[in-house]
C-alpha cells in the first residue's frame, strides 16, 4: 500500500514549489489508489504561524489535493479532485486533525522523538553536545576561511564524563548529536536521478534535539516517515543532500527507509533558481489572478514530467492516469507563466456554462457585477467566457453591458469619425426600434439587408455599430452582443454615439 505525504514547515505561503511536491505525492498516491498524508512540520517555533498554516492548507484546498489523513478540514475521497470553489473560505479547524498515525503537527509529536533519542543514546549513537551559539559560529567562519567544509568538527564527541560534568554543572544544557561514521560512502538510491553517493566524511554529526529539547527537521522527519509508514518521500531536490544522513538515521533505529524521489529544480525564465523576483510567489496569487485549480495542477504537473508523447493537455482525471516517476526529469523545469496562461484559457474553455459562471462569480462580484443585472450575467459571460484566458480578465470584458460607454481612442477617432456613421448609425438605431424578433438571427438579416440597400459593404456598418454600442473595437459577435443589450439599450447608445458625431 502507497503512502506519500506532503510536510510543509508553515513559515511561509505554499510556493510553486511546494504546490508542485504536493500534486506529485497527491498524484502518485491517488494512481496507486494510496494514502496521502498531510504533515505540519512546525519545529521551528520561532518561524513557524498558524496564518501559514492555514494559508498553506487553503493553497492545498484550492488545488483540489484532498488528503486522506492529517490537519483537519479534509475532503476525503479517492480518483478525484474535490469541487473547485474558488473563494470558498472555511478556516482550517487549526491544531485538529484525524488518521491512525496522528499527531500530523510535529509540535505534538515530541515526546516521540525524545523517545528515540533516548534508543540512540542507549545504543551510543549520540553525544550530549554543550558548544554555544558563538562556537559554532566561530567554527563555520574558521572552516569557511580555510576553505573546509562548514561542518560540526565533532570537538564534543570525545568529552570526558568529567568534562560533561563540568559543563552541567556550569548550567549549560546540552543539544545531542548523532555520531555520523566517518569513513566510506552513503548512496542514496533515488528514484529519479537514481544511485547518488555521498562521502561520508562531508556528513556532520546533525543535532537530532536541541537544548530546548525539540527536535531538529531532518530527526523528525526520519521518525515521522517511518511512524506514519511512508513508502515514498517525494520531495524537492534541495533535500537530496539531507537524505544520506537521513539514511544514517534510519539504519541507526534499525529501520526500513522509504524510497526516496527528489524533483528537479524549477528556474524561472531568466535560469536562475524560482524565487519572488520571477512574479506571483504564492498560490493564492494565482487563485487571485484568476487561475483554474485544473489549469494549474495541468501546469504544475509538467513542470518536471512529462508522458513519452509529450501531451500537453489533461483534463478531469487524466493526470492520475497518466502520472508515474519514469517520467519525472532530473534536468531543471522552467516556469514559463505564458504556457500558464495559455493553458488557462484551455481549461476555461473546457468549463460548462454553470461551472464557468461559479468560477467567475468572484471576480464578477469584486468588479461590482452582482446580479441581478440587465442583460443578465448568464448571457453575457456566455458570450464572452470563450475568448478569455484567466478569469480575471472576464469583468472587464462584460462590464461595457452595464455601464455608461465609454469610447476607446481607437472607437472614435479610428471607426467611428468617418463621413457617413453618424446617418448610418440613426438608420440603423430606426431599424433596430422595429426590429421582430429582437433575436440575432433575425437581426442580422435585417442589418445585411440594409446594407445591401444601402450598397455598402459590411465592415463599414458592423465596425462602427460596434464601437458605437460598446466603445470598443473588440468584443463579443455582434449580433449576439444587441440581442444581450436588448433594444432599449441597443437604440440609446446608437443615438447617443450619432449625437456625439
Ligand atoms: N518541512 C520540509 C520542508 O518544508 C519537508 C521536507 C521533506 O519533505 O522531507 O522543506
Amino acid at each position: 500500500m502507497i503512502r506519500t505525504r506532503f510536510a510543509p514547515s508553515p513559515t511561509g505561503f505554499l510556493h510553486i514549489g511546494g504546490a508542485r511536491t504536493t500534486l506529485y505525492n497527491w498524484l502518485f498516491a491517488r494512481r496507486h489508489r494510496g494514502t496521502f498524508v498531510l504533515r505540519v512540520e512546525d519545529t521551528d517555533e520561532a518561524r513557524s504561524t498558524e496564518d501559514s498554516v492555514t494559508a498553506i492548507l487553503d493553497s492545498i484546498r484550492w488545488l483540489g489535493l484532498d488528503w486522506d489523513e492529517g490537519p483537519l478540514p479534509m475532503v476525503s475521497g479517492g480518483g478525484t479532485p474535490s469541487p473547485e470553489t474558488p473563494g470558498s473560505g472555511s478556516p482550517v479547524d487549526l491544531g485538529r486533525d484525524r488518521g491512525p498515525y496522528g499527531p500530523y503537527y510535529q509540535m505534538k509529536r515530541i515526546e516521540l522523538y525524545q523517545k528515540h533519542v533516548r534508543q540512540l543514546a542507549l545504543a551510543g549513537l549520540v553525544y550530549p553536545c554543550y558548544c554555544a551559539k558563538e562556537e559554532l559560529d566561530a567554527m563555520r567562519k574558521a572552516a569557511v576561511a580555510q576553505k573546509r567544509p562548514a561542518i560540526y568538527d565533532g570537538r564534543c564527541r570525545k568529552l570526558t564524563d568529567r568534562q560533561k560534568a563540568e559543563h552541567e554543572a556550569s548550567g549549560r544544557k546540552p543539544s545531542w548529536r548523532f555520531s555520523m561514521p566517518k569513513e566510506g560512502e552513503t548512496a542514496v538510491d533515488d528514484l529519479i536521478r537514481g544511485r547518488v553517493s555521498f562521502d561520508n566524511r562531508l556528513l556532520q554529526d546533525l543535532v537530532v534535539q536541541k537544548a530546548a529539547g525539540g527536535p531538529t527537521y531532518n530527526f523528525a522527519c526520519v521518525v515521522d516517515d517511518h511512524h506514519m509508514a511512508i513508502t515514498h518521500v517525494i520531495r524537492g531536490d534541495e533535500h537530496l543532500s539531507n537524505t544520506p544522513s537521513q539514511l544514517q538515521l534510519y539504519a541507526a533505529l534499525g529501520w526500513e527507509a522509504p524510497k526516496f524521489a527528489h524533483l528537479s529544480m524549477i528556474l524561472g525564465p531568466d535560469g536562475s533558481k524560482l524565487s519572488k523576483r520571477h512574479g506571483a510567489a504564492s498560490v493564492l496569487e494565482y487563485k487571485a489572478a484568476g487561475f483554474l485549480p485544473a489549469a494549474m495542477r495541468n501546469y504544475l504537473g509538467l513542470l518536471g514530467w512529462s508522458t513519452t508523447d509529450s501531451r500537453q493537455l489533461f483534463f478531469g482525471d487524466e493526470l492520475v492516469e497518466a502520472f508515474d516517476l519514469a517520467g519525472c526529469q532530473k534536468n531543471p523545469a522552467v516556469f514559463d507563466q505564458a504556457k500558464l496562461t495559455w493553458m488557462n484559457g484551455e481549461h476555461l474553455r473546457k468549463l460548462g456554462h454553470d461551472e464557468l459562471m461559479r468560477h467567475a462569480e468572484p471576480f464578477l462580484e469584486a468588479a461590482g457585477l452582482v446580479g441581478p443585472l440587465d442583460p443578465p450575467l448568464d448571457k453575457t459571460v456566455a458570450l464572452e467566457g470563450e475568448k478569455c484566458r484567466l478569469l480575471a480578465d472576464i469583468p472587464g470584458r462584460v462590464d461595457f453591458f452595464y455601464k455608461d460607454v465609454e469610447f476607446t481612442e481607437k472607437a472614435m477617432a479610428g471607426v467611428l469619425k468617418r463621413p457617413g456613421v453618424k446617418e448610418m448609425l440613426l438608420d440603423v438605431a430606426g431599424l433596430l426600434e422595429a426590429a421582430q424578433p429582437f433575436a440575432e438571427k433575425a437581426l442580422e438579416e435585417k442589418i445585411r439587408g440594409y446594407c445591401e440597400a444601402r450598397a455598402l459593404k459590411t465592415s463599414q456598418v458592423f465596425h462602427p455599430l460596434r464601437a458605437a454600442l460598446s466603445g470598443r473595437t473588440e468584443g463579443p459577435t455582434l449580433f449576439g452582443m444587441i440581442e444581450a443589450l436588448g433594444r432599449g439599450k441597443s437604440v440609446g447608445r446608437l443615438r447617443a454615439a450619432a449625437a456625439l458625431l
